[in-house]
């Protein structure tokens, strides 16, 4: 397959969601044409003045784009969007590549793949990590799975979108098992480093300074390195990620630890957590909100230093 090429190519995002709307943003600073589709109107008219033409429908977007793109909440979506009635599937001309770099359960990808592949379509599952912030940057870090020929001609448009690209794997569900790994990884650093706080203030100690020593130290994470910092410090519950979505990425990671013998204890505590957030402040509240739950058990309130 040739490679995408700016100037020349045009991609079809499906999704124009917290993450698509930057994403689709940056292939257009690229020099892509970018024809985007969303249920939400509203989201459509959000990146239109930045040059991304809203599609009428998938059928449109498929007749119009080279190769798509889909950043959608789950595998059940994607499997609607792609197979469901109207869907990609049933538009998009042998040949053709999806890339869905939603976070996705790695084998209902490989599956849709397999049933793309009987009609002649390509399909490569390229999730992302580095939050709205690395997306509005364009430095995600990119983890595509699939084969070698199809990730190489898929590249142009990873550097258009992230700065560490690294392909994965062979298998197409590649990517997506090294997303639930990360995800779980950066879901318990979450969780840790607001325990970690709440000992901290108990023992008198300045925030500030917490995380000064902490990020110059052995005890630095993304928890403590980004989150809170940029949002936590302050109170602002505004990280960009979902409870809801989080909690479905454990609960993959958690299937996938099912399914492999993998006994991961911590894993699932910090699930729960998750459950427990999803259940006291809904599917669409920002994952910060944690920190609430965390201080209701430690007995004490987080108060934001004064600004120097
Ligand atoms: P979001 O909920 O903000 O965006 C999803 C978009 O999909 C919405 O605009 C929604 O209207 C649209 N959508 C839903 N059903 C649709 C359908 N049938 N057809 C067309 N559009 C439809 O979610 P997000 O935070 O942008 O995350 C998207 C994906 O990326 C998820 O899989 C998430 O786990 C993953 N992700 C999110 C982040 C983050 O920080 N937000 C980071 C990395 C990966």
């Amino acid at each position: 397959m040739e490679p995408f090429a700016p100037g020349r190519t045009v991609v079809g995002f499906v999704g124009i969601g917290k993450m698509g709307v930057p994403m689709s943003r940056n292939l257009r600073r690229g020099d892509f044409a970018v024809v985007a589709y969303d249920v939400r109107a509203e989201a459509l008219e959000a990146v239109r003045g930045d040059g991304v033409q809203p599609a009428r429908d998938l059928a449109d977007l498929a007749a119009r784009a080279g190769v798509v793109i889909t950043m959608l909440p789950d595998s059940g979506v994607v499997e609607k969007v792609v197979l469901g009635p109207g869907g990609l599937a049933d538009h998009l001309a042998p040949g053709k590549l999806i890339i869905d770099m939603s976070s996705s359960y790695p084998a209902r990808t490989k599956v849709l793949a397999e049933t793309l592949a009987r009609k002649g379509i390509h399909l490569i599952g390229s999730p992302v990590s580095g939050g709205v912030s690395g997306a509005e940057a364009a430095t995600l870090a990119v983890m595509p799975g699939g084969p070698k020929e199809l990730v190489d001609a898929a590249m142009p448009l990873f550097k258009a979108l992230g700065k560490a690209i690294v392909h994965v794997g062979e298998a197409v569900e590649s990517g997506h098992a090294m997303k639930c790994v990360n995800n779980y990884l950066s879901a318990t650093n979450m969780i840790s480093s607001m325990e970690a706080m709440m000992l901290a203030v108990r023992l008198g100690l300045d925030p500030r300074k917490v995380l000064d020593v902490v990020n110059n130290g052995s005890g630095c994470n993304t928890g403590t390195r980004d989150k809170w910092p940029r949002f936590l410090l302050r109170r602002s519950f505004t990280t960009g990620f979902s409870m809801g979505l989080m909690h479905k990425d454990l609960s993959m990671a958690s299937d996938l630890a099912k399914d492999t013998g993998a006994v991961l204890f911590l894993l699932n505590h910090v699930r729960q957590m998750y459950a427990l957030g999803l259940s006291q402040y809904g599917f669409d509240a920002d994952q910060a909100y944690l920190l609430e739950i965390i201080e209701s058990w430690a007995g004490q309130r987080f108060e934001p230093p004064k600004e120097k």
